[in-house]
């Protein structure tokens, strides 16, 4: 099955597009942030260049045509992850920003003591941390789902856990250690069961698979544009209309009313409840630029094109003497790795000398480090502008870490 996925690996043949890869330079930690393309360094330009001003309350022609294209852009997201309406589409700072909005807003009004939140043993401390606070707040109880050997979130489990109490699951859609792609469908269905709603962490999995959120059945759908190919400081938050109409503002500012006196404040609808202040104007721009980059492409051939790498980089690297690898075979475009007797950081530092750019630590996941039995891994994480020759530099560059140490 290894051969046949390498032979199937087509280069998606874009480097050129990427300004800040130099040649022989192999940027390897895409799972922490994606390399920007000219198309979208373009777009932020121009847009700070040539058509700034203000969005939603300038009637000067400037500010109304910014307001278009802030709205085109939430629009292109809709179109992106198959959301039946854009008015569903939240723009936040990021994955970690709205699962905060989440807690606070949904989970505040939703949860009460004693009932349940269902995590899993792979989550990032973003995934984990506001549920915790959440809990503190309100008395309800977070479980933890256990993981398969392999490293996937075990929905057997998972299903034979959960109770009526449960009212939410969130999950990641995409481990950011493992690459494990959760069962997604098999998740809502489990959680819809006992009337829970399920959110999904998709970070690591925009840019990385076609998004469907009607198909994938959730209810909140996660992701950070700096992930996306897009620009830092802008997220989505998508949440079926019917869940955002209910939710309570969790932040008070402009933008976010529908009239404000000293008598009581009344609140715009969604999504404009949870944008509070002047938002993130040129960020959306950026987003939207990054949107039509990665739909040019193609999700499904970004998709292929990862796992033929992933299954290129765990081949090649078992065949090299202590070697630990982590996580499934088939994973999406993240393989995390430990070789016997080096810390991570040295490997790290080794490979970066030799022109290799990955990730050592806990990667914001220390309850999964628990499990894997470590205190860090060292990561390589691909994205559009990987290739062979990354692989096989890494490689070298893990023949050498093992030279120096002996
Ligand atoms: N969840 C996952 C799975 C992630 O990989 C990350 C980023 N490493 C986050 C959440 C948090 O994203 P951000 O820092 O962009 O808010």
């Amino acid at each position: 099955m290894a051969t046949l996925a390498h032979t199937l690996a087509r280069p998606l043949d874009v480097l050129a597009d990427f300004p800040a890869i130099p040649e022989g330079w192999s940027y390897l930690d895409t799972a922490a942030t994606a390399q920007k393309p000219r198309a979208v360094i373009e777009a932020i330009a121009e847009a700070y260049g040539k058509t700034y001003a203000s969005v939603h309350r300038g009637v000067y022609q400037r500010s109304s045509d910014m307001t278009l294209a802030y709205e085109a852009a939430r629009a292109r997201v809709a179109s992106f992850i198959r959301a039946p309406s854009p008015q569903e589409i939240v723009f936040v700072r990021g994955a970690t920003e709205g699962i905060n909005l989440v807690a606070q807003s949904w989970g505040g009004a939703n949860l009460k003591a004693g009932d349940r939140i269902m995590l899993s043993r792979l989550e990032h401390h973003s995934n984990i941390v506001p549920w915790q606070m959440l809990a503190a707040r309100t008395g309800a109880v977070i479980d933890v789902a256990p993981l398969t050997d392999e490293g996937l979130i075990d929905l057997d489990a998972v299903e034979s856990m959960l109770t009526e109490r449960h009212k939410l699951l969130a999950f990641a859609h995409v481990s950011n250690v493992l690459g494990s792609v959760l069962d997604a469908r098999r998740a809502a269905w489990l959680a819809h069961g006992v009337g829970a709603q399920l959110l999904l962490d998709g970070c690591q999995a925009a840019g990385r698979m076609a998004l469907d959120v009607a198909s994938l059945d959730c209810d909140f759908y996660l992701l950070s544009g700096h992930k996306l190919y897009g620009p830092t400081g802008i997220g989505v938050l998508w949440a079926r209309s019917e869940i955002l109409d209910a939710m309570p503002p969790w932040q008070g500012g402009g933008a976010m009313i529908d009239r404000v006196s000293f008598e009581g404040t009344t609140y715009a609808s969604p999504p404009g409840r949870f944008e509070a202040g002047t938002p993130h104007i040129v960020g959306a721009l950026g987003l939207h630029a990054a949107i039509d980059y990665v739909e040019a492409i193609g999700p499904a051939a970004i998709s292929d094109h990862e796992s033929a790498l992933v299954s290129l980089t765990r081949d090649r690297l078992a065949s090299i003497d202590g070697v630990r690898l982590f996580g499934p075979y088939l994973a999406s475009g993240i393989v995390s790795f430990a070789v016997a007797g080096v810390h991570p950081h040295d490997i790290a530092t080794i490979l970066d000398e030799g022109g290799v750019a990955i990730r050592a630590g806990h990667h914001c996941a220390q309850p999964l480090m628990a499990w894997l039995g470590v205190e860090a891994t060292a990561r390589a994480s691909f994205g559009v502008y990987s290739g062979e020759a990354d692989v096989e530099a890494l490689v070298r560059g893990i023949e050498r870490v093992k030279r120096i140490f002996g």
